[in-house]
């Protein structure tokens, strides 16, 4: 490969014009430990620097509720068939007003509120409305659930929500229970309704092709996010997918940053999960806090487990020499 082809792709990236399919295709397959990968990381963090004014943000998501889920996500905890959580539980409202509202106290940027795809959509409206009145108003209230249509969207809209975390898995309609065309209608939806749309390419692992990584690439430029970025998928013990092993930091941090690269100078924010300082210093300025329930995990209360605290995930950014925001997201308000 010439050195010059990725000097120039990552120049063009950097100059606003966006990059192409083959463009793509080309920087996922540069090895890693080379001048032209270090170039690449080198490039997204410029971009992310650039485009969030030197501020990453910190978003924290409350887990609402625990149980087996029918469209079975190889990758997902609470798929039923990976048999971690057999029976359901909801935290109470009080609960999740006061997560909610730690979360606020403590300076997370937005506060997300996820639950699993068969959760009554009636009873989370409810529960969103409820938080929304016991936040602050400029506070960024983000839903993270299944699938929805024009009308739940608007809902989700009247309940004070003003944006959505939806995504276009990899392995979509193959290892998930869920038509790929189902997400696509829930981006439509969402944006129809005036919701702010968070994306990201995930869950990556190694059993993933470059093929696939471009084609989900463009699908979350194309769906016009507030953000996307790179995720990778979190091994759960003697579930099918655990054969394939798992992504290292070292290798997502070239994944976020083709990603970060590819997505154009209008998507401002560039995200990684689980957080870490390798994805933040290549350009990751969005990470998450979680508490309660949580996909990647088989505790059913992740901040004892897997899920970091906002002060973790500010000791993560200050190691990759980030500033966090204070206050609502620019991510989210350049968007609503
Ligand atoms: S990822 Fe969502 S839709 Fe898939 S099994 Fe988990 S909760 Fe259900």
């Amino acid at each position: 490969m010439a050195k010059s082809k990725v000097f120039d792709i990552v120049e063009k990236a950097l100059s606003g014009i966006l990059i192409d399919k083959e463009e793509i295709d080309l920087l996922f397959r540069v090895p890693l430990k080379t001048e032209e990968a270090m170039v690449i990381q080198y490039g997204s963090r410029k971009m992310s620097e650039h485009l969030s004014r030197g501020k990453a943000e910190i978003h924290g998501q409350v887990g609402i509720n625990i149980g087996p889920c029918p469209k079975n996500c190889q990758f997902c905890s609470f798929a039923s068939s990976n048999k971690v959580f057999p029976t359901n539980s909801v935290l109470s409202l009080e609960d999740i007003i006061a997560r909610c509202q730690d979360f606020e106290d403590v300076g997370a940027n937005a506060i997300y509120l996820m639950s699993t795809a068969n959760f009554s959509f009636a009873r989370y409206v409810e529960i969103a409305q409820e938080v929304r009145k016991n936040l602050k108003p400029e506070t960024v209230l983000v839903a993270n659930v299944g699938d929805f249509t024009y009308e739940q969207a608007l809902a989700l809209k009247q309940a004070g929500v003003n944006g959505v975390y939806h995504a276009l898995r990899l392995g979509e309609g193959t290892v998930t229970g869920i038509d790929p065309s189902l997400r696509l209608n829930t981006f439509k939806a969402a944006k129809e309704a005036g919701l702010a749309l968070g994306t990201c390419v995930e869950p990556v692992g190694p059993e993933h092709s470059v093929e696939e990584l471009v084609e989900k690439t463009l699908i979350a430029r194309e769906s016009n996010p507030v953000f996307s970025g790179a995720m990778r998928r979190i091994t759960l013990p003697g579930t099918p997918l655990s054969k394939y092993g798992m992504m290292s930091e070292a290798k997502m941090a070239h994944i976020l940053a083709v990603v970060r690269l590819a997505m154009g100078p209008d998507i401002l924010g560039n995200c990684t999960h689980e957080p870490n300082v390798y994805g933040a210093a290549a350009g990751a300025n969005l990470i998450w806090a979680e508490v309660g329930s949580n996909p990647r995990d088989i505790a059913g209360e992740t901040q004892k487990n897997r899920g970091f605290s906002v002060e973790k995930c500010r000791e993560i950014f200050w190691e990759a020499d980030w500033e966090v925001l204070s206050g609502p997201s620019q991510f989210f308000l350049s968007a609503i």
